[in-house]
């Protein structure tokens, strides 16, 4: 039986990396909707492709061209946030959660409530709703299995393992492209600088996140929730040649490792397939051509995004729903040349510290909080 699969930000680096597991393996997989934001060319031609039942443009204001374009095709166009709503809401047998930033989180909300297993890239949802998602996918049996590589990582060492075994895990980070500089190089470097980074190739927001390491950051709160563990069984370090991405280390001190290509298709692939696998067509690994293997402590006064956003973990939700706004508007205000790069922690870190707290256990005190926050950081002057 062919699984069933929604992608959500289908148009994107990960989203576009998972229709092309589909189109390698048809006879596994079978499209039911897709979503863009902007790209309509893209989502045109993946429509045409993969016919899916759904197409959904998030951008209200494209609707017009794509049904334009999509006029004698047999399909369903829907558009905003109510038309991705509607898309999530469709059980199927897996959606791929692949939309960047907040915007995923209330999709992957209604997928979760309709019952759809998801294959989680779309981190910023689980760091803001982490407290809510989370149960509401154990009280629905949802599998939330993880797309981000280092937590894949951790998802299949601990295959045939028990968490209760586990000492601790550790994440792996390239160190962006900016490993090698302070933060004086780093203040004023423009965004076509921070957007090279040298082994991943992403979208522009997680490749800003990497330049800062609030990725990392991010990550290790994602990992507090996906695992359901503690601040101090959770650590990062730096390993510039990204082949180990996730580290677990049992109580008898042995250690699981995961290894791959850095390329998106290995990790993305095992969560569409599992609890199968499937063959996949990417440079090998040769251990012959790996000059070393190096593991590096995470400076904390170079990369301030880190340590902020690991701090927070186990704390009240409200800081990382205000950590991941203030961090999604300065990202976009450094992408536009309007803040400093330097300056992309100051503005996180103010807007946290400027945060009145209030109890976010539903999903709309969540969706009005990340407004809240967002509002503080736009108006924060520098
Ligand atoms: P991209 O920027 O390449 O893609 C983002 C996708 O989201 C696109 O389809 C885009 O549509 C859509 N989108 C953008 N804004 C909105 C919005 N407001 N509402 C609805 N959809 C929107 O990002 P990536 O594919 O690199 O990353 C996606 C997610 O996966 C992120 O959360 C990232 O952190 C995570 N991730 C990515 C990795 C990678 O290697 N790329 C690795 C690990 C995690 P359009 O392009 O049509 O505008
Ligand atoms: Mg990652």
């Amino acid at each position: 039986m062919r699984k069933l699969v929604t992608v959500l930000g289908a148009t994107g680096i990960v989203g576009s990396k998972a229709l092309e597991i589909v189109r390698k393996n048809q006879e596994k997989f079978h499209v039911i909707g897709i979503s863009g934001h902007s790209n309509i060319s893209l989502l045109v031609r993946f429509a045409l492709e993969f016919a899916p039942k759904y197409v959904v443009v998030s951008n209200l204001l494209l609707r017009s061209e794509l049904e334009q374009k999509l006029n004698n095709v047999d399909v369903e166009i829907l558009c905003g946030e109510e038309g991705l709503a509607f898309l999530a809401s469709q059980k199927t047998d897996i959606l791929i959660a692949a939309i960047t930033g907040f915007a995923g989180f209330e999709p992957i909300f209604r997928a979760i409530n309709s019952g759809t297993d998801i294959a989680l890239a779309n981190k910023e949802a689980l760091v803001a709703g982490g407290h809510l998602l989370m149960p509401l996918a154990k009280k629905k049996g949802v599998n939330i299995i993880p797309v981000d590589s280092e937590h894949n990582a951790i998802f299949q060492c601990m295959m045939g393992q028990n968490w209760s075994d586990v000492d601790n895990i550790t994440l792996t980070a390239s160190g962006g492209p900016f490993l090698s500089m302070n933060s004086n190089e780093t203040q004023k470097i423009p965004p076509s600088e921070a957007l090279k980074h040298p082994t991943w190739s992403m979208g522009a927001k997680i490749s800003i996140d990497s330049a800062t390491m609030m990725n990392k950051g991010l990550e290790t709160i994602e990992a507090a929730w996906l695992f359901n563990i503690g601040k101090e069984k959770i650590s990062a370090v730096i390993h510039p040649q990204s082949i180990v991405h996730g580290i677990v280390q049992f109580k008898d001190k042995s250690i699981i490792s995961h290894m791959a290509p850095t390329d998106m298709k290995v990790p993305i692939s095992q969560a569409m397939a599992w609890p199968e696998r499937v063959k996949i067509e990417i440079k090998e690994i040769d251990f012959l051509e790996v000059e070393s293997f190096n593991f590096l402590e995470i400076d904390a006064s170079k990369f301030p995004c880190f340590e902020l956003a690991y701090q927070l973990i186990e704390e009240d939700p409200c800081y990382s729903v205000a950590l991941n706004a203030a961090n999604e508007i300065a990202v976009h205000l450094y992408l536009d040349h309007k803040l400093e790069f330097g300056d992309i922690y100051t503005l996180v870190a103010k807007t946290i510290d400027m945060i009145e707290m209030t109890n976010l256990d539903d999903y709309q005190s969540i969706i009005d909080y990340d407004r809240y926050a967002r509002n503080i950081a736009i108006s924060m002057k520098f």
